[in-house]
């Protein structure tokens, strides 16, 4: 019962033209990683333009849906936002997501949950909730249109993917400094902009990381500077606990508490403290594209990780327009296990 479930969703989930889709027959977290037994095929992602051209129909089709440039990658890359933005005064959410080039299922759960959004298929959330999106915000280090070579990346064709942007800079250790261009538009022009209650930052992490003794489907985490404000504090933890509600409930997610630092120039610190935005990181399972093999999943799981996508800004935006958000149970988080690395 719970896998036909399961795979409805994951047949709902799945837009990408050509993957073929079978439902697999394990949890997202226990299913097999790469480990150099099958050909990493990057051409199942959209690609920048082809991103593009969905966000240009989506903001075609929906009256609700602006979309807005919010500058260029340092290869001149339109870096774009999809605004939702019913009434400024309701509270607002952003989702982030490939900041990490090699990290792209977030990204087309991103695409999916907008094409939602123009579908009904979130009842009434617009009228109680304002959704930023700025999906792929390193669209050169996704594409491997950088100046270094990716000549040992796994993947196979002529597309690799990396974590680092067109000059190598890891964009998420760029939130103080804010050198690059890409990190610079993100905060002239989405951040500095609007009044911003919540932001999740979408990533994925490697292959190995357990807890209780099982493969997780990802890792969270709330911001770990000493500097952030208690009260915004309390909303990334509350805010975590709806991800974690969500995600839990499906059957196949699995989530760990991501171990990570206090470093702001990295977003969930830094955002957290600069403009008192309540922030969740949210790593999900396997990249897409890795020199280390251990980083790198494979597709059988894809499916899995954009709904994992999907249904955690579902869940987020529905809370937070019904105000259930406020009353969220913050108390797992103290039992909550750090993720550890699998020993083979
Ligand atoms: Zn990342």
């Amino acid at each position: 019962m719970k896998k036909s479930l399961a795979a409805a969703a994951l047949a709902g989930a799945l837009t990408i033209s050509s993957v073929a889709v079978s439902a697999p027959g394990f949890a997202v977290g226990e299913g097999p990683g790469y480990n150099g037994n099958e050909t990493i095929n990057t051409s199942i992602l959209r690609t920048y333009d082809e991103m593009v051209d969905y966000l240009k129909t989506q903001d075609a089709k929906q009256d609700a849906m602006e979309l807005e440039v919010i500058g260029q990658s340092v290869k001149g890359r339109d870096l774009y936002l999809a605004k939702y933005i019913s009434n400024p005064e309701n509270p607002t959410i952003l989702f982030l997501t490939q900041q990490h080039g090699n990290e792209q299922l977030t990204t087309e759960g991103a695409l999916e949950f907008i094409k939602h959004l123009g579908t009904g298929k979130t009842g009434g959330v617009l009228d109680g909730v304002n959704i930023l999106v700025v999906p792929m915000l390193n669209p050169d280090g996704a594409m491997g249109d950088v100046n270094f070579s990716l000549d040992d990346y796994i993947a196979s064709g002529d597309r690799h993917l990396t974590r680092y942007n067109a000059v190598g800079v890891d964009l998420n250790r760029d939130h103080v400094a804010k050198v690059q261009p890409e990190t610079q538009a993100l905060h002239t022009n989405v951040m500095a902009k609007y009044d911003i209650d919540y932001m999740i930052d979408l990533h994925h992490q490697g292959t190995n990381s357990e807890r209780d003794g099982k493969l997780v489907s990802g890792s969270i985490l709330h911001p770990t500077t000493p500097n952030v404000d208690p009260d915004v504090l309390e909303g990334s933890k509350r805010l975590g606990a709806v991800v974690f509600d969500a995600v839990d409930s499906t059957g196949w997610g699995h989530l760990g508490k991501y171990v990570g630092g206090s470093a702001e120039t990295i977003s969930r610190n830094g955002i957290a403290v600069e403009y008192g935005i309540s922030t969740l990181l949210f790593e999900m399972r396997g990249m897409s594209d890795h020199f280390n093999e251990g980083a790198v999943l494979g597709q059988k799981s894809n499916g899995y990780l954009i709904k994992q996508t999907v249904t955690t800004l579902d869940a987020t935006v529905r809370a937070i327009a019904d105000g259930s958000i406020s009353t969220a149970d913050t108390s797992f988080w103290d039992t909550l296990a750090e993720q550890n690395n699998r020993s083979e």
